[in-house]
């Protein structure tokens, strides 16, 4: 049903529903309310005068308005409740005026001090409430009030037969859910609390449901789909991990021999690489991309920055380096010409890897034979990566690599379609970050260890949240801090400054002198964020900690203690919060996401949220795990009951989803 034919939704209310990404029935009515304001009369005495109450009050003087200046107006009349004259004021409502006739009937929500006998209203309802009322308040939607949103939703709620109901009948039967019209009047417009905890029941499981369904549909496809299959030299890549500067740990020779299976098989490989930071992924892939070359095979590489695609680019040639294999790379910043120069060997078949953003995807770029592909540091929603995927009509494998920043039993029910290899181990040798939180005021005993650790040649990160001073005074931007230091050190230490406005060369050129340890010491934006690799860095700094999720943090003091040197990570910031102390204590990233889960709720998972795959209308993973966890094995049945090939709604959410990988 259209929008349109409901009462009350004209040509400008449609533009703004719109604008809300409300474009029919079924969105409209599951657009919830967030809060209820309830509505009870209240008494009016023995009370504190910073209580809200609600009180029935009769108009007895219809007063006036003071218009003070531009944007303020007071409006003073009078009432009479609990048998008492009371005065009532209430701000910015010139134009409720009208309304407010003698002897009319109105609820005031305020506050009343007895003392001067005043009321001071935050709100007019324009009636008597009777026993007890619930509102719904809905998240703003621009250029419709709420009470016009509720109205509407109303006129929509007669047509609420229309909506599917997600839930199979089984379900229903076996949680007693109540239907789904039902659901959506009780979230609308519930008469009790009990009303409000049955819709919610009921709604919070269908979301979860269907969340699952398609991840678990997406799941049924890949089991059945076949990828490359391969022949390679088992002892070139034998020997090649041998020729390593390192040995691998258990955990990489684990997933290494994952993901050559997945490669030697007929199945396409759709594969989770989890490791915490600095836990070794690059090499597992690196080894895996050799594999596909010996078979024959073009391979893919994607970084989410144009600084991590370039770090990629040289320490995977470095690793690779005693082979004959070409690698190129391809990010967004650079020339049409180098580009189609880049394009061209691709498609000629010339390059054998390339490494680049995600900006790849969007490139026009035809591989002679594509085998295999890596995504760093990406989650899988939001990327469409299709058209890479489909250009030559078989399927490359893929290989997703995270440093998970999620609690792994949410990550392995959240990607239930994959597989996954997972590093728990950190390469031998490796010290602990010793970690401290540190106020403000109290900075110089970090900048005595920065000295410290200059004079030992070692190198020191710095991380400020903004590139430039904003409204908010306590945000150190880059280079307020770089002054900062310069002043502290009498300009004696090389500094460098790298942040999201500088060129693509600039940004090399700061990277590059600071691998090289021409600058000592480097202040950044978070775009430092991810896999950074400088190896003599052993100190850093990060600024308005309190600021960050606790996983950004990890990932942040990730950058140092890549080498058996003793590594020290500063959390600076003007109070000190619960949960920055976790740092202080663990080191352990599955252990920290935990935590962080704990302290923030899934909204930070992998910055999942801003792809809208993830954003629930109304369910939250953490609250509701454990319904997750039940409507995961539903689905599963449900889907080998292959009832949803016969029923319309079900094939219309598959019709639907974007086979984004
Ligand atoms: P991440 O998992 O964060 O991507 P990297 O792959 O960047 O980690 O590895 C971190 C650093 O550890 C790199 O400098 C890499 O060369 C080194 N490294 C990887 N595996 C080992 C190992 N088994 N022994 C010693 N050093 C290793
Ligand atoms: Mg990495």
């Amino acid at each position: 049903m259209n929008l349109q034919n409901i009462k009350g939704i004209g040509e400008k209310t449609l533009e703004s529903l719109y604008e809300s990404n409300i474009y029919n029935l079924e969105e409209l009515l599951t657009y919830f309310p967030y809060r209820y304001q309830i509505l009870e009369p209240s008494s009016l005495e023995n009370t504190n005068k910073d209580e809200t109450l609600t009180i029935n009050a009769t108009v007895t003087d219809i007063g006036k308005v003071t218009f003070i200046r531009k944007n303020l107006n007071t409006y003073r009349f009078k009432v009479t409740a609990y048998g008492k004259f009371i005065n009532v004021t209430i701000f910015n409502r010139a134009f409720i005026k009208p309304h407010i006739t003698l002897n009319k009937e109105i609820t005031l929500i305020g506050k009343y001090d007895t003392k001067k006998n005043l009321f001071t209203a935050s709100d007019i309802k324009l009636s008597k409430i009777e026993g007890t009322k619930i509102i719904p308040i809905y998240h703003l939607i621009k250029g419709i009030k709420n009470n016009t949103l509720v109205k509407l939703i109303s006129e929509a709620l007669k047509e609420a037969s229309l909506i599917y109901d997600y839930v199979p009948d089984e379900c229903n039967q076996k949680y007693k859910l109540c239907s789904k019209k039902d659901a959506l009047s009780f979230i609308h417009q519930p008469n009790t609390q009990t009303e409000i905890n049955l819709a919610k029941r009921k709604l919070i499981y269908e979301e979860l449901f269907i969340f699952m369904f398609k991840i678990q549909y997406l799941k049924s496809l890949k089991e059945k789909e076949v990828g490359l299959e391969r022949k390679f030299d088992i002892t070139k890549i034998e020997s090649f991990i041998n020729s390593l500067p390192f040995n691998l740990t258990k955990d990489q020779s684990n997933a290494v021999k994952e993901g050559l299976n997945d490669l030697l098989s007929k199945k396409r490989m759709n594969r989770l690489l989890l490791g915490d930071v600095g836990s070794g992924k690059t090499i597992v892939a690196t080894i895996l991309i050799y594999a596909n070359f010996l078979a024959g095979y073009q391979s893919a590489f994607m970084a989410p920055t144009e600084i991590l695609a370039l770090q990629h680019y040289n320490s995977i040639r470095d690793l690779l380096k005693n082979t004959n294999l070409h690698i190129e790379y391809l990010v967004g910043s650079m020339t049409k010409k180098e580009k189609e120069k880049v394009a061209e060997g691709v498609k000629k078949g010339d390059i054998d890897i390339l490494i680049g953003t995600h900006a790849i995807l969007s490139e026009k770029l035809y591989f002679k034979n594509l085998g295999f592909i890596v995504t760093d540091e990406q989650h899988r929603f939001g990327v469409n990566q299709r058209d890479i995927l489909t250009q030559k009509g078989t399927l490359p494998d893929m290989l997703f690599m995270s440093a998970t920043p999620i609690p792994r039993t949410y990550a392995l029910t959240i990607y239930g379609d994959m597989d996954t290899s997972i590093i728990k181990e950190k390469p031998n040798g490796r010290k602990e970050i010793i970690t401290k939180v540190v106020k403000e005021k109290d900075l110089k005993e970090v900048l005595f260890k920065v000295l410290e650790a200059v004079k030992k040649n070692e190198q020191v990160y710095v991380v400020a949240p903004m590139i430039e001073e904003q409204e908010e005074s306590n945000l150190k931007d880059v280079n307020l801090l770089n002054e900062k230091f310069e002043i502290a050190f009498h300009n004696k230490i090389p500094i460098g400054i790298l942040h999201g406005k500088l060129k693509k060369t600039e940004k090399e050129q700061v990277m590059n002198d600071f691998k090289l340890g021409k600058t000592k010491i480097l202040i950044s934006t978070t775009v430092v964020e991810v896999g950074v690799d400088v190896k003599n860095a052993t100190v850093m700094i990060i600024f308005n900690a309190e600021r960050f999720g606790l996983a950004t943090l990890h990932q942040l003091r990730g950058r140092v203690g890549r080498n058996d040197l003793q590594s020290y990570c500063y959390l600076i910031c003007n109070e000190e919060k619960e949960r920055l102390k976790v740092l202080e204590e663990s080191n352990d990233g599955f252990y920290i996401s935990e935590k962080d889960f704990e302290f923030r709720g899934e909204g930070d998972l992998f910055g999942i949220k801003q792809s809208g795959d993830m954003t629930f209308k109304i369910a939250n993973l953490k609250r509701d795990y454990n319904i997750l966890i039940h409507a995961k094995e539903d689905v599963i049945e449900f889907i080998k009951s292959k009832k949803y090939l016969k029923e319309e709604k079900y094939q219309k959410i598959v019709d639907k989803l974007d086979f984004t990988n």
